[in-house]
């Protein structure tokens, strides 16, 4: 929540609810665990709250997102409890937010909100920086009528305060110029990298890429392989940056490494679309190492989100090799009554980054891999 953040550990947040829903359809079938990853988010995004509720909806208002009746239950605890902003687990369009906020008399913030604050304290390179400026500054265009130009000139995007249609205007005409600026740069970065790209395509280097759902490990495995040091950390998203490492197994060079940021559940299309050219990297790669968080109970439904969203940014069935991490968090009996399941994922190996368990497959299997670019 960008106009909420606590600006020091000493400010006490506003009264604040999450509110977890639970849709129709949503690729995650385990509700309980859907509402715990978007806890996790809030938290990585700075924000506490007080309240939590959570709901499941059969059908969605187009105005108002919630139901009438959930709406007048969110309506009594908001009273009751005397909540001054909400953390909404779902993407909303910006009439939905504005109807919600009106109707509950406080700020509503949604999932790609939410997300976009993790964004900004993710990204360190000037190729990440620039991405999370362009979907801020689409955000905001399409909220200019709400909070957008306050959220803009919070991010010190505007100089102006209070709009009105013509300040709305122009408030409009700089996000837009702001946009034009930063695709601009996109474009400079884009062109370095194809550079670079030719450069080692000429040497026949192949590219090894690490997708997975956020948290998975992949910084971890990534680190194991290379004996580097990239932030892995228990937070979602805390690599927005893709990294690039030579890969040596016995002195030899096998490839390049590069880890990429991770995929999550209802990400909002147009960060997607925002992190297009960062992940248009995959197309480029000779393998893909899918790293799943085997430890995780909703792991076959984040398989299939990974799967969807490389098919989505239009990564054709490339070689991929199924990293099931974690087996460390995994009873060994447990293991043994899974084994029969991963079978359906060809070809895969078991491993830990954390007690390093399987390693030593997985290493085998890049050794011996066939490369083509
Ligand atoms: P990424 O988001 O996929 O890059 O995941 P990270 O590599 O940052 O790891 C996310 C969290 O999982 C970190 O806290 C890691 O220490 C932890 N982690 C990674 N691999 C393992 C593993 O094999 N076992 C256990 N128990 N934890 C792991
Ligand atoms: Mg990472």
């Amino acid at each position: 929540m960008a106009t909420k953040k606590p600006v020091s550990t000493k400010d006490r947040q506003p009264k604040t609810l999450i509110l977890g829903i639970y849709a129709y359809g949503n690729p995650i079938k385990s509700q309980e665990h859907y509402f715990e990853e978007f806890k996790s988010l809030v938290k990585t995004a700075g924000i506490e709250y007080d309240e939590e509720m959570f709901i499941k909806l059969r059908s969605i208002d187009k105005s108002m997102f919630l139901t009438k009746g959930k709406l007048q239950e969110v309506e009594k605890l908001c009273k009751e409890k005397d909540i001054k902003q909400i953390a909404c687990s779902e993407p909303l369009s910006p009439l939905q937010e504005r109807n919600l906020e009106d109707f509950l008399d406080c700020p509503v913030s949604d999932r790609e909100h939410i997300i976009l604050e993790i964004f900004r304290d993710s990204a360190h390179s000037a190729e990440g920086k620039i991405q999370v400026e362009m979907a801020e500054l689409e955000y905001y265009k399409t909220r200019l009528a709400g909070k957008g130009a306050e959220l803009a000139q919070q991010a010190g995007h505007i100089g102006t305060r209070g709009p009105g249609e013509t300040e709305k205007e122009l408030i409009k005409r700089h996000l837009t110029e702001k946009f034009r600026q930063a695709h601009k740069k996109i474009e400079r970065l884009k062109k370095s990298r194809e550079v670079q790209r030719k450069k080692r395509l000429l040497s026949g280097v192949p590219l090894i890429c690490l997708v997975g759902y956020t948290n998975a490990g992949k910084s971890s495995i990534l680190n194991r392989l290379t004996k580097s040091e990239i932030l892995e950390e228990d937070k979602l998203f805390a690599t927005l940056d893709t990294t690039t490492r030579e890969l040596f197994i016995d002195h030899k060079k096998i490839g390049l490494l590069l880890d990429t940021v991770g995929f999550i559940s209802q990400l909002p299309h147009h960060l997607i679309t925002a992190f297009k050219s960062t992940l248009d990297e995959l197309k480029y790669a000779s393998l893909l190492l899918h790293v799943i968080d085997l430890s995780n109970p909703s792991w076959r439904d984040q398989v299939e989100i990974v799967l969807d969203t490389l098919e989505e940014i239009d990564i054709k069935r490339k070689n991929m090799l199924f990293v099931f991490n974690k087996i460390d968090q995994i009873p060994s009996e447990k293991l043994d009554e899974l084994k029969e399941e991963l079978e359906e994922y060809q070809p895969y190996v078991l491993a830990s980054a954390l007690s390093r368990d399987g390693l030593k497959n997985l290493i085998s299997y890049l050794q011996k891999h066939k490369f083509k670019n």
